[in-house]
């Protein structure tokens, strides 16, 4: 199908995306990789009556690390996340790297941009997941300046995030480092959207769990967080059967749909598994 009739704006500038935001009204949308949205709007799940591309806002295109953590402009690509190799953030946040192969393809990675996915709040996606994994903050820039929202305030439905209509997503930060992190998934073809994905961060000392996150995807409107299971690890010496404890407790905690792709039994038997997959590797990552 083609998509219903819009008007075309490109900007080279916030100020300019945000200020045509505010005019054109709520019909509007942003376009920066185009990977999400022109399916959408091919198939009309989508109609916006304009859309202003973000796509050569060059400034949005960054990431940068000091002290005080990473940030990553908007308009980053999937594929540049993957390359990251800044010695210390690729040391201190090498989970992102990491888990980038597990979204769509090489094309869609070289295209699709790590604001538009935390902005389109996919709640399979990996960046979704990572975000909240690590305590992410999300920039937003509306007409009345700049806000910071703690991730956890972000997502608030399915595809459904806290931006007002006439704000953009400009950058996303982690501030604490989480060397012990990783995520797992499973599709049925390499590339697709997860069934159900898991992510898990430990912060320890010796074999003792100081902190836990584990965050699931694919399993509710948004991506969750499972405090039933990081409370299993919290305080915890980690061995097998604290990890078993865990990854149980988070297939108990969630309560999934059921459609084409499996049964709420399926995936909760996934979360079991790829929790404890995540584990295995979070811990083993960083010794
Ligand atoms: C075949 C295929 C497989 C895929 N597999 C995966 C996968 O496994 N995992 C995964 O996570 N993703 C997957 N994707 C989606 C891909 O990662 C997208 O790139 C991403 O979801 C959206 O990024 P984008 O830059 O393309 O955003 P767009 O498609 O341009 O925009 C998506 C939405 O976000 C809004 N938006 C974009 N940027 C901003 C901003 N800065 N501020 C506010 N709103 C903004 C747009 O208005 C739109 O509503 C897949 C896509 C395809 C086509």
């Amino acid at each position: 199908m083609k998509p219903s009739a819009f008007e075309y704006h490109r900007v080279r500038s916030v100020d300019e995306a945000v200020s045509l935001l505010t005019r054109l009204g709520g019909d509007a949308k942003l376009l920066a990789g185009g990977q999400s949205l022109v399916g959408m709007m091919n198939f009309r799940l989508a109609r916006p009556s304009a859309l202003i591309d973000i796509s050569l806002v060059d400034a949005l295109n960054y990431i940068t690390s000091n002290e005080e953590g990473l940030r990553i402009g908007a308009l980053t690509s999937h594929r540049a996340v993957e390359r990251l190799d800044d010695p210390v953030a690729s040391e201190r946040f090498s989970v992102l790297p990491r888990s980038a192969h597990w979204i769509g393809h090489y094309a869609i990675r070289s295209v699709g941009t790590f604001g538009g996915s935390i902005a389109h709040a996919d709640p399979a996606a990996e960046w979704c997941m990572l975000a909240l994994l690590l305590d992410a903050e999300v920039v937003a820039v509306g007409p009345q300046g700049e806000r910071v929202v703690p991730i956890g305030d972000f997502f608030t439905g399915f595809l459904q995030t806290d931006l007002a209509e006439d704000e953009m997503l400009t950058e996303v930060r982690i501030r604490t480092a989480w060397p012990h992190a990783a995520l797992h998934e499973f599709s049925r073809r390499h590339g697709d959207f997860a069934i159900v994905a898991a992510a898990a961060a430990v912060q320890m000392s010796g074999d003792h769990c100081t902190d836990a996150r584990i965050v699931i995807g694919g399993v509710d409107s948004t991506v969750i967080r499972v405090a039933d299971a990081e409370s299993v690890l919290t305080g915890a010496t980690i061995n097998a059967e604290a990890i078993g404890e865990a990854a149980a407790a988070a297939a108990r905690a969630v309560d999934p749909p059921e459609d084409l792709n499996g049964s709420a039994a399926y995936r909760r038997h996934l979360t079991e598994v790829l929790v404890r997959r995540a584990l295995d590797e979070a811990i083993a990552h960083g010794e």
